[in-house]
């Protein structure tokens, strides 16, 4: 897809770090860890932050003039690039016309009708903020809905910061190596079960034991916050077939799958219907809006039509809901095409400089999202993640910004592509990975 903002320029590297040390000195002072998301701190790889100022295609400018490959794209949400003219004047358009109302807009109803035309299961979606919210209504909805209590969720699978299911999560909490997070009560982390992802017996066997205090299952619809690690064959309907058995629902987390792997998310690769959806990243374009959803027989339990409750003061805002609505439109057939080759585009690059250099390696795939694991077995689980040799990833890492290509800065993320990725683009990445498998090579285990 050609982009009209992705204009040829070439990385700009080596220009230092020293307004990114000076910022991030200033910010350790009025915000913890000087950053708003811990991951962004690059905690687990060592170095200074990048701050960045400007963001255009495919590409990053930081506060020193250094010049990246986009491979986070905004974790996930930025697939059509950034700033992309159509969802950029979408956003002056609603700006322009006032930023929040707290009364209901014919956007949000576009919105809502966007994500049903293409996710058959949900017949009725309710907005809200970010991700977490997303996850954390949907619980309370299986369990208005339920009257039971019991959250089941994955080791390594993570759902935003929410109290129940910050056990054993994946993204921040992985990468940090923490077990859980002081501050959730004994009473939230009783009532969550958490069991080996791509393990259908183990949840067989919490069902056994527990099955009428259960309310749901909640599953990233493919992980993507240990690295990425498909559902193994059956997995996803397994996990319907063994909900339903037991009068518990499905809860699929498509926040990062969702828009991002197909038009219909991980629903449009697997078809399994799960019972509640979440979706946040790419359906609101870069800016903050997420969603959950389902059929009308579950959403109707929300307030007003039901006794669920469930608010929120700029949940549905405008600005938010129209970049989310241009990236929507925007991306088409083509898009999700080009996502998937510059996927595979970039895992072989990966795959072949590290082959070059005899590290052990594995370039793993869901879908359109990809990691590096240092190891040859595959991984399918939290435990085989963190199995891996997670020591050589900070030199890879530094070695690819050195050279003008921003990956995730900790082993445990995807690596998320945007469709803007060109001849140009990959021929960065193709000059910065010798250095980095040479690195990583290099590394010794700490
Ligand atoms: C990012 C993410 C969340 C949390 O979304 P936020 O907007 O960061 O709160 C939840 N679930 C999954 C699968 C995610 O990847």
């Amino acid at each position: 897809m050609a982009s009209p903002s992705s204009s040829p320029v070439s990385p700009v590297v080596g220009r230092g770090t020293e307004t990114s040390r000076t910022l991030f000195e200033r910010a350790s002072v009025v915000i913890p860890g000087g950053v708003n998301s811990p991951v962004r701190a690059f905690t687990s790889v060592g170095g200074t932050p990048r701050f960045m100022i400007s963001a255009a295609g495919p590409w990053l400018t930081d506060a020193d003039g250094n010049r990246y490959v986009d491979l986070i794209s905004s974790w996930g949400p930025m697939i059509l690039g950034h700033a992309h003219p159509a969802v950029v004047d979408a956003v002056r358009a609603a700006a322009g016309q006032g930023l929040s109302f707290g009364a209901p807009t014919p956007a949000e109803i576009e919105l809502a009708e966007e994500i049903i035309r293409r996710v058959a299961p949900v017949e009725q979606v309710r907005l809200v903020n970010s991700g977490t919210e997303a996850t954390m209504s949907a619980i309370r909805l299986a369990r208005g809905i339920t009257g039971r209590s019991v959250v089941v969720k994955f080791a390594g699978c993570y759902h935003g910061h929410v109290d129940a299911l910050l056990a054993q999560a994946g993204s921040g909490v992985a990468t940090l190596g923490l077990p859980t997070s002081p501050g959730v009560t004994g009473a939230q982390a009783a009532d969550t079960v958490v069991v080996p992802y791509n393990d259908l017996d183990a949840v067989r066997g919490v069902f056994a034991e527990r099955g009428p205090e259960i309310a749901c299952v909640i599953t990233e619809a493919a992980a993507g916050n240990m690295g990425a690690i498909p559902p193994v064959p059956g997995f996803n309907a397994g996990l319907r077939e063994v909900c339903h058995d037991h009068g518990a629902l499905l809860v699929v987390d498509e926040v990062m799958t969702g828009f991002r792997v197909s038009p219909a998310g991980w629903f449009g690769i697997d078809g399994v219907a799960g019972d509640l959806y979440t979706f946040g990243k790419v359906m609101s374009g870069g800016l903050p809006a997420a969603a959950f959803g389902g059929p009308a027989e579950f959403m109707g339990h929300l307030a007003p039509a039901g006794p669920v409750y469930q608010a929120g003061t700029l949940s549905g805002n405008p600005v938010a809901v129209a970049a989310g609505l241009a990236t929507l439109r925007t991306a088409d057939a083509a898009t999700y095409a080009t996502l998937d080759a510059n996927a595979a585009r970039l895992g072989a690059l990966i795959g072949e400089a590290l082959d070059k250099e005899g590290v052990p390696h594995r370039v793993q795939f869901a879908a359109n999202m990809l990691s590096v694991f240092f190891t040859e077995d595959e991984v399918r689980d939290y435990a085989g993640a963190q199995a891996a040799a997670t020591w050589r990833f900070p030199a890879f890492f530094h070695a690819l910004l050195d050279g003008g290509v921003y990956p995730p800065p900790s082993a445990y993320e995807a690596w998320f592509v945007s469709a803007v990725l060109d001849d140009d683009t990959f021929a960065v990445i193709e000059a910065a990975l010798p250095a980095a498998a040479e690195a990583a090579a290099a590394a010794e285990p700490r």
